[in-house]
């Protein structure tokens, strides 16, 4: 016949309570395990952990130690006595203490009356005016790396932990584990995301700053550049001609810029104003003029006498006019000419730019407005550009409610259009769209 710790015959009756009690921390267990499973909140799972280790092997307290990754000592993570925030100031060091035992060893270690062990740490006790009589410490471990311990503390009822006790708190420690690592991995996973968002933001404002701020400077340089080169005797030329060039490279980096800038935050929010077209058009073509110019190509305005107001984001507008002179500016053979030209458009207004360049294959017409999408191979292109223009300018008009469309015969030339909404009532010229 069995008998227990202390010889007595175990019964029957005895044996069967035993069961019981063993089935009903198995199933508390398989619950907790599942709890584990779907929190990915630290703290809050911490607590669980302890209390539930706690109460599933019949101790007065738990608490769980973490490597603090910094100094390689132990920190209170989590317990369940009071005095909690005097525990986490406590540093618990690996070599003199029963935890620092069960970590480093990595196997869980009993110990009946810690006054009798001089491993035990007497410093925490201290703060915490908590009497520690018995503890039960088990490693923490993730695959072969030990990342803590799970302690359970002065067993109730004036017994001992058993070997019972032992396997459930290691069960539970080993599930434990994995939910601490993968809880922490998921903080440390936000705290990432969140300091890349914020970067990012200033990223993005610093290039929206950054290239307005260079596109003053850069637009005098242009102008003086070739005024100087109109006025020129023949002596300077090819020396401005080279002034020219590297302006314009430094231009279309900029446009690539605020390109780029508008497709990584998604879109922008409109910034309505209302303004005069004609204005906007002539000082966007102002800031191109000497460029083209200096491809010997003609710049026409076909601009109606009468003001048309529109009420639009005046920056984001100018972008897509800006957008539509350099492709034009790229694509359009020297001594070439372009036309800025605005007309009613069934109920709205329409700007087209035409160019008497290369052109665009039917079967290409609607595909350059897709993201990335370039005519020319990119291997053997000649014209710098990522193929982001047209898809953003086709973002910008729709999001104002226009519509951007191009039609072309190659070899002889392209005509993009937009167009925007306009409040016809409002605009200046308060006549109807036919008087134009
Ligand atoms: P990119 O920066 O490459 O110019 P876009 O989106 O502005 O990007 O244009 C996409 C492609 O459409 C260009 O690479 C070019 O092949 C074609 N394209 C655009 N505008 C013109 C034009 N005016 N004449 C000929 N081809 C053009």
């Amino acid at each position: 016949m069995n008998s227990d710790f202390t010889g007595r015959p175990i019964t029957a009756s005895m044996e069967s309570y035993k069961l019981v009690q063993r089935i009903t921390r198995l199933e508390r267990m398989v619950g907790v395990s599942r709890m584990l499973s779907s929190t990915l909140d630290l703290t809050q799972l911490l607590q669980l952990i302890i209390q539930t280790a706690a109460e599933l092997v019949g101790a007065e307290a738990a608490s769980i130690l973490l490597e603090d990754e910094r100094t390689g000592e132990l920190f209170f993570a989590a317990s369940t006595g009071a005095a909690e925030e005097e525990l986490l100031k406590i540093q618990v060091p690996v070599d003199g203490s029963i935890a620092g035992t069960v970590f480093s060893s990595g196997k869980p270690l009993t110990v009946h009356d810690v006054r009798q062990d001089p491993r035990h740490f007497g410093g925490v006790d201290q703060n915490t005016q908590f009497e520690t009589r018995s503890i039960l410490g088990v490693p923490l471990q993730v695959r072969t790396r030990c990342i803590g311990v799970l302690e359970a503390l002065n067993k109730l009822g004036n017994s001992t932990f058993d070997d019972e006790d032992v396997r459930i708190l290691s069960t539970m420690a080993s599930q434990a584990a994995v939910a601490i690592e993968n809880a922490r991995l998921v903080t440390r996973l936000r705290d990432a995301n969140r300091r890349l968002s914020e970067l990012d933001e200033l990223k993005t404002k610093f290039i929206s700053i950054a290239s307005h701020e260079l596109r003053t400077p850069l637009m005098i340089v242009l102008g003086y550049a070739s005024f100087l080169r109109e006025q020129d005797q023949g002596d300077m030329g090819e020396e401005l001609d080279m002034v020219l060039r590297s302006a314009r490279k430094l231009q279309t980096i900029i446009d690539q810029m605020t390109n780029l800038n508008y497709l990584e935050t998604g879109g922008v929010e409109l910034q309505q104003e209302c303004f005069v077209l004609q204005s906007l058009l002539e000082e966007v073509a102002e800031e191109w003029r000497p460029l083209l110019e200096s491809k010997q190509l003609e710049v026409r305005m076909n601009l109606p006498a009468t003001l048309i107001e529109v009420c639009a984001d005046r920056a984001q507008v100018s972008l897509v006019v800006s957008n539509l002179l350099n492709n034009a500016f790229k694509f359009t053979p020297e001594n070439g000419r372009i036309e800025i030209g605005v007309r009613p458009h069934t109920g709205k207004v329409a700007v087209s730019v035409v160019d008497t360049g290369v052109g665009i294959t039917p079967e290409n017409l609607n595909r350059i407005f897709e993201r990335f999408y370039q005519v020319e191979n990119y291997l053997v292109r000649h014209h710098g550009g990522l193929g982001l223009g047209l898809s953003i300018s086709k973002e910008v008009i729709e999001q104002h409610g226009g519509r951007i469309w191009a039609e072309s015969v190659p070899g002889r030339g392209s005509r993009f259009t937009f167009t925007l909404p306009i409040d016809w009532g409002k605009s200046q010229s308060r006549r109807p769209p036919s008087t134009l």
